[in-house]
């Protein structure tokens, strides 16, 4: 499951914030996953909630927010709307996403001794 392995990483980061903070517990994760990174969002809570055993995270809520797509045009910066043509109205050059395919660890809350 491709979700588990980003939870994996995830927590990973997290203890190593943690140790570097000397942090004894973790109470919240915020997360950005854009919608499309190919993250499916309820699998990935259900693998946190189970990989979170016995690590630093394991009282730790898992917030997710999720990032919708949104697209620019890499000359003008003008944005391209969804479900038109993915090219930019004004030059004609064709749009790069500018949004919505991160996986970012946004926030963690941390308890520290
Ligand atoms: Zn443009």
């Amino acid at each position: 499951m491709h979700e588990y392995s980003i939870v994996e990483a995830l927590v990973d980061r997290v203890a190593a914030e943690a140790r570097a903070r000397h942090a004894t517990a973790v109470h919240r994760l915020s997360v950005r996953i854009g919608e499309l990174s190919g993250v499916d969002v309820g699998l990935l809570t259900t693998a946190f909630a189970i990989f979170r055993d016995r690590t630093i995270c394991e009282s730790a809520d898992l917030e997710v927010q999720s990032v919708p797509a949104r697209w620019e045009c890499p000359d003008c910066g003008g944005v391209v709307g969804p479900g038109t043509m993915l090219r930019c109205v004004r030059c004609g050059a064709p749009a790069r996403l500018a949004a919505g395919d991160e996986i970012v660890l946004d926030r963690i809350e941390m308890e520290v001794a």
